[in-house]
C-alpha cells in the first residue's frame, strides 16, 4: 500500500503518541515500543537495513536521510487513521507496520518517487522479499487502471498481476527502461500518462504493452514471479560439509535469538536463508530434518523450506525440500529458505544436506 506525502498529514491524524527510536542503521532508523532485544529476531534489524541499501543503490536514490519505520504489531490504524486496517504504508520516508520486515514498504521508501500505482505496487511487489500478497487469479488490467486512476487505491488481490506486469516490462525493456517510465508519473496519474509516457520513453503505446503482456506473459504465483537477488545477496552462505560425505551442510538454528534468523516473535513465521553455488549441472540430493532429533522427526508441521534458484521470474523457485528430493541443477547460484513457524516448540530448527556426485560440483565457504 501507499499513500503519498500529499494525501497525509501526521499531525492531524495521529490519535496516539508514537514511540520514539528503539534502534538506528545507516539507512533505516526503528521506532517501536516492541523490546527490540528480547522481541526482535537476531538478523532482523541489520537485514532491514543492508535492504534499503540495496535498493537504495539499485536506484539511485540520492537522499541518503534514513528511512523512519514504526513497527506496530498491534495494529498501525490507532497511530496513523490512513493506515487503518492496512499491514503497513508510507508516505515516501515514514513507514507504519504491522510487520517486521515489510520489503514491500521498503521500496516505496527507498525508491525515491511515487509513480502510477499499476507500476509503483508491481515494482515494491518485485522486490518484495519473502513474504507473499493474496494469492489471486490474473485479473484484466483495464480493470486495474480504473480501480488506479487518478489516485486510487488497488485491491489487495490486483498485487500479483500488478508484479507480473512489472516483470513482463523488465524482461521485455529492462529495469532501468521501466524505472524512467515510473519515474515519470505519479500517484495521482491515469492511464492516459502512462500511455504517454510509454510512449516518450519506450517509444511504444499501452495498448501494445497491455496485448504483448495478455498473450506472452507467463504466470505464476507471486513469491514465483519476485526478483530475489537482494534476498540471495543478502543470505548466509552455507558452509562445507564435515568430510563424512556430505558436501554441504545447513543447520539453521531458526530460535528467534540465533543470529541469521530474520523476523520476531509477534509475526506467523521466522525466515532464515543460506547461498551456494552449483559450478557443475546435474542431480543435488537433498535430506531435510528437523535438527537436533534422534531419531529425525518430519520437520513438516514445524515449518518448511524452499530451493531457489537466484535469478528473477517465474520458474525460479526449484521446489519444496521435503525429506529426501532430488533436483537436477543448472550451474549458478540457489537460496535454500527456511521458514519456522511461531511459536517455538521443541524442535529449533533444519538441517539441510546437499549431496552431489563428486564434492568439485558444489562450492561452498571453507569456514
Ligand atoms: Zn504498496
Amino acid at each position: 500500500m501507499v499513500l503519498t506525502s500529499a494525501s497525509v498529514s501526521p499531525a492531524c491524524t495521529r490519535a496516539e503518541e508514537l514511540p520514539g527510536i528503539a534502534w538506528a542503521g545507516e539507512h533505516v532508523e526503528v521506532a517501536t515500543f516492541v523490546d527490540v532485544d528480547e522481541e526482535v529476531c537476531g538478523a532482523t534489524l541489520n537485514y532491514l537495513d543492508q535492504y534499503a541499501g540495496l535498493l537504495r543503490d539499485r536506484f539511485g536514490t540520492h537522499d541518503d536521510s534514513p528511512t523512519l519505520y514504526y513497527y506496530l504489531p498491534d495494529g498501525v490504524g490507532p497511530y496513523f487513521e490512513e493506515c487503518d486496517g492496512l499491514g503497513g504504508c508510507t508516505d515516501g520516508t515514514t513507514i507504519y507496520a504491522t510487520r517486521m520486515p515489510q520489503e514491500h514498504e521498503l521500496v516505496h521508501a527507498s525508491i525515491g518517487f511515487f509513480s502510477y500505482p499499476v507500476l509503483g505496487e508491481g515494482l515494491a511487489e518485485r522486490w518484495g522479499g519473502d513474504a507473499a500478497p493474496p494469492a489471486a487469479d490474473a485479473i484484466p488490467l483495464s480493470e486495474i487502471f480504473k480501480r488506479a486512476d487518478g489516485g486510487g487505491r488497488l485491491d489487495a488481490t490486483d498485487y500479483e498481476t500488478v508484479l507480473h506486469f512489472v516483470s513482463h516490462l523488465v524482461a521485455t525493456y529492462g529495469e532501468q527502461a521501466v524505472l524512467e517510465v515510473a519515474r515519470a508519473l505519479d500517484f495521482f496519474d491515469d492511464q492516459g500518462d502512462l500511455d504517454r509516457a510509454l510512449q516518450e520513453q519506450l517509444g511504444t503505446d499501452l495498448d501494445t504493452v497491455v496485448s504483448d503482456y495478455e498473450t506472452n506473459a507467463e504466470w505464476c504465483r507471486a513469491f514465483h514471479a519476485r526478483d530475489p537477488s537482494m534476498s540471495c545477496a543478502l543470505a548466509e552462505r552455507a558452509s562445507c560439509g564435515d568430510g563424512t560425505g556430505h558436501f554441504l551442510v545447513v543447520d539453521a538454528d531458526m530460535r528467534c535469538e540465533s543470529d541469521g534468523v530474520i523476523g520476531t516473535v509477534h509475526e506467523d513465521a521466522v525466515t532464515r536463508s543460506f547461498t551456494f553455488d552449483v559450478d557443475v549441472a546435474g542431480p543435488h540430493v537433498f535430506r531435510t530434518e528437523a535438527l537436533g532429533e534422534d531419531p529425525p522427526v518430519d520437520f513438516s508441521e514445524y515449518g518448511w523450506v524452499v530451493l531457489e534458484r537466484c535469478e528473477a521470474g517465474c520458474g525460479h523457485v526449484v521446489g519444496g525440500l521435503f525429506h529426501d528430493e532430488t533436483y537436477d541443477l543448472e550451474p549458478g547460484r540457489h537460496r535454500i529458505l527456511a521458514v519456522r513457524y511461531n511459536p517455538m516448540t521443541d524442535v529449533n530448527g533444519f538441517r539441510v544436506v546437499i549431496n552431489h556426485g563428486t564434492p568439485d560440483n558444489l562450492v561452498c565457504d571453507a569456514n
